[in-house]
């Protein structure tokens, strides 16, 4: 099975979910950067405290801390078997840099296209009150415009306006195809359909998975090596 795993999709692409069911049915820990910052910081590592100190200073935490961060997480005991790793890399440079320090199984993409995008993220509505986020069109408020737990009224966050959604997909896709090119070429690149129920997503994910295994598992499978 191949147990190094990396997940990437656009924003709205609803990987953050699928990841951590993924690690949890592989049995191997789910990894995203943001957690990680987030537990460093808690657990008062060095490194933890380092980024600490960006981060009240308002300023993003330098990529070599995160990169650094991520390795200390990876050389766990519990990630030994391997991970999921859930929005990284985010470019080449970061690809690069994790090339560098452990070699990766399979890239995994979440694919959706993007009018689909459009309407996920701009129809989104989230409630002040209690954060559940609500979607115009596949997941409505029983009462229009309105919370089904405490009926605060609904709002749009700039960040899911369809001019910000575009620009963000925009940038994700800018820094993103190299590093589908560079997976893509080396076999390690697998498209997954995101579309659908979460369920149907997840069969697809695990079939990609097996199906990847078996490739692994097959004589020839490597053009770099026509032997
Ligand atoms: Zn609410």
């Amino acid at each position: 099975m191949p147990s190094r795993i990396v997940l990437m999709g656009a924003p709205g692409a609803g990987k953050g979910t699928q990841a951590m069911e993924l690690a949890k049915s592989l049995g191997v820990p789910h990894l995203s950067t943001g957690d990680l910052l987030r537990g460093a910081v808690a657990e008062r590592t060095a490194l933890g405290l380092r980024a600490d100190g960006y981060m009240r200073a308002g300023q993003l935490v330098p990529d070599s801390l995160v990169l650094d961060i991520l390795k200390e997480r990876i050389d766990r005991p519990d990630a030994q078997h391997g991970f999921v790793l859930d929005g990284y890399p985010r470019n080449m440079e970061q690809a690069n840099a994790l090339d560098a320090i452990i070699p990766i199984d399979l890239v995994l993409v979440f694919t959706v296209p993007e009018s689909e995008l459009m309407v996920r993220m701009t129809e989104r509505r989230i409630c002040p009150a209690c954060g559940r986020t609500y979607n115009l069109v596949t997941l409505p408020p029983k009462l229009h415009g309105q919370c089904d737990v405490d009926g605060t009224e609904l709002v749009h966050r700039t960040d899911d306006r369809p001019e910000t959604v575009a620009t963000r997909l925009r940038t994700f896709h800018a820094a993103t195809s190299p590093v589908f090119d560079h997976y893509r070429m080396s076999g390690r690149l697998h498209s997954i359909d995101a579309t659908g129920t979460p369920q149907q997503v997840r069969t697809r994910l695990m079939a990609a998975v097996h199906a990847a295994d078996v490739a692994a598992a097959a004589p020839g499978r490597s053009a770099a090596h026509p032997s």
